[in-house]
């Protein structure tokens, strides 16, 4: 089933397998280890749960019905990694082909997988023939999907409505990991900073995406590559969105985050018309000014000396990858 959820940046989670393996430091304290470690399971088994395609396409009919003609947001695989090496590729194609399926949804795909992301998405006409033949499959055992499967295979792709980020808690790992992003096909890109265990440097590496090469703005933004000041042409790919967050924890398993750090990313997003969501303070952080809520998430309780911290921004939307495409309404 979709979850409600308290990441603020979300609407729902999905998890359609559970279990990871640490990769980098900011794996340390992970929640999802915690979680498995309460309820007796061996976080390094890493288990596919197939039934979550069943509730991908309940969550797009619930939103269909309650909010015709939007879309809502939807944090896929909070609690493992999609692309975890225990994942099969035919596994994470038809997770794919669930994404197509269900267009109203905006799908947020978060990874420290980053070279397994780039092979997975380059690898273009393997995985539209895959997912157009596991389409067919559902078109074979679902009649009241096939009107929608039968677009699969004509889909513009990348699809708009999934958007793919890395996490990055360092430089060091923003280095390792955002240009493999970059390099992926991917309606949206983003990079979630959190746990920020350093400063981290996004512009001077064009990460965020170069100066409209007409008009020079930096600032307005772009929409798959169009200027949205002057509707030119000519910005390299750059991230659409930036993450920020401290880290949150009990006992000693926090780290953490300067308020310095967190600040001149925003500093770089605002001066690249890159959207930026600063998410929480941590509990370092949280301690030491004294807050209620113990991640820093409460911006309301914020001092007022933190207000250019305050911001919640989302990237532009993208156009739904198929307007003609029939909704599921049942
Ligand atoms: S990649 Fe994510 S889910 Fe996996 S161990 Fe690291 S923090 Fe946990």
């Amino acid at each position: 089933m979709a979850n409600d959820t308290s990441i603020a940046w979300t609407d729902y989670t999905i998890n359609a397998g559970r279990g990871c393996t640490k990769v980098s430091p900011g794996c340390d304290y992970c929640y999802s280890e915690r979680d498995d470690q309460r309820w007796g399971n061996t976080f390094t088994t890493i288990r596919p749960r197939p039934k979550a395609f069943a509730d991908m396409f309940a969550l797009s009919r619930k939103v269909a019905r309650e909010r015709p003609g939007d879309t809502a947001r939807v944090f896929l695989n909070s609690m493992t990694d999609t692309f975890h090496p225990a994942y099969s590729a035919d596994y994470t194609a038809e997770l794919m082909t669930v994404m197509a399926l269900t267009p109203n949804l905006t799908y947020q795909v978060l990874t420290k997988r980053h070279a397994r992301l780039r092979a997975f998405l380059t690898n273009v006409d393997w995985l539209r023939a895959r997912m157009s033949n596991v389409a067919s499959t559902y078109a074979r055992q679902r009649p009241d999907l096939d009107d929608i499967t039968r677009h699969v295979y004509d889909l513009p792709y990348p699809l708009s409505n999934v958007h793919f980020g890395v996490s990055a808690e360092s430089q060091e790992y923003a280095h390792r990991r955002i240009p493999k992003l970059l390099a992926a096909p991917a309606g949206r890109r983003f990079v979630s900073i959190e746990p920020m265990l350093g400063p981290v440097d996004l512009e001077t590496f064009g990460w965020l995406g170069g100066e409209c090469g007409e008009c020079q703005s930096g600032t307005v933004g772009f929409d798959e590559g169009t200027c949205l000041a002057c509707s030119g042409a000519g910005r390299r790919p750059g991230l659409d969105w930036v993450i920020l967050g401290g880290e949150s924890g009990f006992g000693t398993g926090y780290r953490p985050v300067e308020l310095e750090w967190m600040r001149d990313v925003v500093a770089q997003c605002r001066e690249a018309g890159v959207a930026v969501f600063v998410k929480q303070l941590g509990t370092a952080q949280a301690r030491r000014l004294g807050l209620r809520d113990f991640k820093g998430e409460g911006m309301s309780e914020w001092p007022a000396d933190l207000d250019d911290l305050r911001v919640r921004e989302f990237p532009v939307p993208v156009t739904l990858h198929a307007p003609s495409t029939p909704q599921l309404t049942k």
